[in-house]
């Protein structure tokens, strides 16, 4: 073997039967064209409950190594990442999309600042080609509250799509935490980092593995687990409403005891409970939010469970 270094594409499927062969194919020929290094493929077979992984397992004549990382269920995008960290072996890493979304090809100038010295180069698109408008406009909503409201400045517009250098992915696997929203987490750690941009392609085939259920909570899971600002606006909020209920008091107290017109009223009285007990529940539910992130984090569970691992491709 030759010392030259590796870099390791991580790739998370969740039924991707229809791109993943695709996918392949051009991960195989940026990789090839980029020659001064070696090569590792790392998939993690998400819970496919489609082909994916028979077509992954039937992969002949591959230059490079391919390992398949395949859990025991649908553990979510954001674990399967983490679970290619933790299992590759490249002195750098690209995490990546397996539906085309994100090119392959900006590997290159991701190599370049990464030789540079930089140890996060991430892929920050600029144009989103043929998404809904749903997805651009929540997607765009939230990296910007996310931002207003975190602690860290998580750059706008990113994915996971980026290269992390080894010292950032030994870095990684010393989290514990189980509210894992790795793109949160690698702004956090800090490092030298610089973006690359890109334009984001529409999906080569198949449909999108978020759907708004997924995509709701990982929102939530984002805001929730990255700052605690929520919970001060809510205290904030309760202030400025019982400010605002003394003055009522006051008035209802002038009312009743200064002039002839108190029975009125009735109208401001039902819209004022409906409000508040509305805002009441909101700021409930976020705290049983928190409350809940602490369940999960004190319950310790793994991760993800790789029920089987296989070397695809050994080289
Ligand atoms: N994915 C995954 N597990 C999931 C959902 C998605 O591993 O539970 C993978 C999916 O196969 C893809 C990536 O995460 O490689 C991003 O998913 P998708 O393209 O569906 O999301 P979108 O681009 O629509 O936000
Ligand atoms: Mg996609």
């Amino acid at each position: 073997m030759d010392n030259k270094k590796i870099i390791s594409w991580i790739v998370p499927c969740f039924n991707e039967e229809k791109v993943i062969f695709e996918t392949l194919k051009r991960i195989k020929k940026v990789s090839t064209n980029i020659n001064q290094f070696n090569w590792e493929l790392i998939l993690i077979d998400d819970g496919s409950r489609d082909n994916t992984k028979k077509i992954i397992k039937e992969i002949k004549k591959y230059p490079f190594k391919i390992i398949l990382l395949s859990f025991s269920r649908n553990f979510g995008h954001q674990q399967a990442v983490q679970a290619g960290l933790d299992n590759c072996s490249g002195s750098a890493s690209i995490i990546i999309d397996a539906d085309l979304q994100d090119p392959p090809e900006i590997a290159k100038k991701m190599i370049e600042k990464w030789e540079k010295g930089y140890q996060v180069v991430y892929g920050q698109r600029t144009i989103r080609r043929k998404e809904n408008f749903l997805k651009k406009f929540s997607a765009f909503t939230f990296y910007r509250l996310l931002n207003f409201l975190s602690g860290v400045k998580i750059p706008l517009d990113t994915g996971d799509f980026r290269l992390v250098d080894r010292t950032v992915i030994d870095a990684l696997k010393k989290f514990p935490e189980k509210g894992r929203f790795m793109r949160g987490l690698i702004a956090w750690i800090g490092f030298k980092q610089i973006s690359v941009k890109y334009i984001r392609d529409p999906r080569f085939a198949g449909t999108t593995k978020y759907s708004l259920k997924k995509m709701v909570s990982f929102a939530i899971e984002g805001l929730t687990n990255f700052s605690r600002k929520p919970l001060r606006l809510a205290t904030f909020t309760g202030f400025i409403f019982s400010l605002f209920a003394f003055v009522g008091m006051a008035y209802v107290l002038y009312i009743r005891f200064f002039t002839q017109s108190w029975v009125a009223g009735w109208a401001a009285i039902c819209m004022t409970i409906l409000l508040s007990s509305g805002i009441q529940l909101i700021f409930i539910g976020l705290l049983g939010e928190y409350i809940g992130n602490i369940f999960f984090e004190t319950k310790n569970r793994p991760l993800y469970i790789i029920e089987e691992r296989f070397i695809i491709n050994e080289r």
